[in-house]
């Protein structure tokens, strides 16, 4: 593990851009705490998803909000787990119909003030490796770094579908193509918080690197904002 100086990285991007993979695996490396702020959105979407709720209707999805317990917890592996009023749903939140209710959902600026707290707060106590979409923009606008990660939709649609696949989720590609490219549209468009890069943010874009290049790409950017 290399040393450490507090320090929030923030990494943006569209889905399925690798954030997740390359936060977790640079987070590791430097002894910082991963945060996936997707996690803590589909859970939302998953809370609207079982109570009925259409995730368009802001008046509806507002009043869920109030009655929500999420929390996060961290198991020994420091892989992130999701608990909707204790019930780990780190799994059920990565349905593919929960994507696009978290998408929906994350389009209200309630949702967005309502979890915005519960990110920063842990990125004050521990030295993050923070991903999503907004992260430099809005949540972290300090943060010492910024990375802004960017992949094609249809290599982001391959690497999404075979993640998928090694957990037994059996969906087409061009499903999967098509809701990347639902979610890509419907995360620029939104008033609220839409996904662009921050104007300090450095652009990495993975379409032709390996997992490991990728990996090591973002880790000299950390090294580099560590020693600036
Ligand atoms: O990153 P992930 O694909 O799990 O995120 C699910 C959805 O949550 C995204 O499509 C996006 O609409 C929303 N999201 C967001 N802001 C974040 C993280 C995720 O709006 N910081």
């Amino acid at each position: 593990m290399e040393q450490m100086k507090h320090m929030a990285v923030a990494l943006d991007g569209p889905s399925a851009a690798g954030k997740s993979t390359l936060a977790r695996a640079a987070a590791q490396r430097f002894g910082f705490l991963y945060v996936d702020t997707g996690a803590i959105y589909r859970s939302v979407g998953l809370a609207a998803h079982r109570a009925g709720i259409d995730p368009k209707d802001p008046a509806a999805v507002t009043e869920l909000l109030p009655t929500l317990q999420i929390d996060m917890a961290y198991d020994a592996d420091g892989v992130q787990r999701m608990l909707l009023a204790g019930e780990d749903v780190s799994e059920a939140i990565r349905r593919p119909e929960i994507s696009r209710y978290a998408s929906d959902v994350s389009a209200h600026p309630e949702v967005r003030a309502f979890l915005m707290e519960m990110q920063r707060d842990l990125a004050r106590r521990r030295s993050v490796v923070m991903d999503g979409r907004d992260i430099g923009t809005v949540v972290l606008p300090d943060a010492e770094l910024k990375v802004f990660l960017t992949a094609s939709a249809a290599a982001r649609a391959r690497r999404r579908w075979l993640e998928l696949r090694e957990k037994g989720v059996e969906t087409d590609l061009e499903e999967v193509q098509r809701d990347i490219e639902y979610r890509d549209r419907q995360d620029s468009r939104r008033a609220a918080a839409p996904l662009r890069p921050a104007e300090d943010a450095v652009f990495l874009d993975t379409s032709e690197l390996s997992l490991s290049e990728s990996v090591e790409a973002l880790c000299t950017l950390i090294r580099e904002a560590m020693e600036a």
